[in-house]
């Protein structure tokens, strides 16, 4: 079972938890590491010989063209994570088109490959952007994993379809969403993240094993260039919860991810959206 790996490519300062105490007008100004996180993700995955998937920010792309087109030359998938990590439930559609096509015109000149997937910040394609999807499919994307089927504090869709599915009637657009376990009609969240490094590993590889064996489905996991990074800076005045996360087990996450890339069997999230669009057929 070929199982969906990926990486959502933004640096320390952008992430949703962060959003209340650092402002994108600071982000210029800010140390950024994501250019050398990311190449350390290059350097373990050869280690551990998989191919994956680099959901990358515009934002990113536009001032590391370089590193895009090493990652496409190296034979990763490059995809689209949007513009500047502005969630998709803040904004209408024509913001969201906007953004996906800024995003995708940086991503594009500094891969010099096609882009065709695409993965919402934080997972906030949900009930309230029924509209989301039909811009993807109007731009002509081919997947989108933005659907995170679970109830959580910052995210979620908890109705929604646990695998790969065609959101909209007449298009050929597979939302494929990040990996939960069920568990006597209770859902975990099991595909990576803070999950991942927080939890014990054991649980990641019981839950993925489940989800393959019991489920016969493939798993969509994902994680980030800085939760590679235990040297990058501390942000004050973030929420306890919210540092709690970022920075526990920062340390650890190498050798975990190691362990696991070598406990199943890993690919692009392209490559298995197109196994599992045989089984929708
Ligand atoms: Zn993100």
């Amino acid at each position: 079972m070929l199982n969906a790996l990926s990486v959502d490519v933004e640096d320390w300062f952008q992430v949703g938890a962060f959003e209340g105490v650092i402002d994108r007008a600071d982000w210029e100004r800010l140390p950024l590491r994501v250019e050398r996180n990311a190449e350390a993700v290059l350097a373990l995955f050869d280690k551990a010989q998989v191919k994956a998937t680099f959901f990358t920010l515009g934002w990113v792309a536009e001032r590391f063209p370089a590193l895009i087109r090493r990652i496409a030359d190296e034979g990763h998938e490059v995809a689209s994570h949007g513009w500047d990590h502005r969630r998709v439930f803040t904004m209408d559609a024509a913001t969201f088109r906007a953004d996906l096509h800024r995003a995708r015109a940086a991503i594009e000149q500094a891969g010099g490959v096609q882009v065709t997937g695409y993965r919402a910040p934080s997972f906030s394609i949900d009930q309230r952007t029924p509209w989301a999807h039909q811009v993807l499919a109007d731009q002509g994307y081919r997947y989108s994993s933005s659907v995170a089927p679970i109830a959580h504090d910052h995210y979620g869709w908890r109705e929604a379809p646990r695998f790969a599915h065609r959101p909209l009637a007449g298009s050929e657009l597979v939302e494929i969403p990040v990996t939960t376990v069920e568990v006597a009609g209770r859902r975990a969240a099991a595909g990576g993240g803070g999950f991942f490094r927080l939890l014990p590993y054991a649980f990641s590889r019981w839950a993925i094993d489940r989800v393959n064996r019991r489920d016969g489905r493939p798993a969509i996991f994902y994680f980030h260039p800085w939760e590679i990074d235990p040297g990058q800076p501390r942000v004050a005045g973030a929420p306890l919860k919210s540092r709690f996360r970022h920075y526990t087990n920062l340390s650890r996450m190498e050798s975990k991810l190691l362990k696991l890339l070598g406990a199943f069997a890993w690919g692009r999230t392209d490559r298995v959206v197109e196994l599992e669009r045989h089984r929708l057929q």
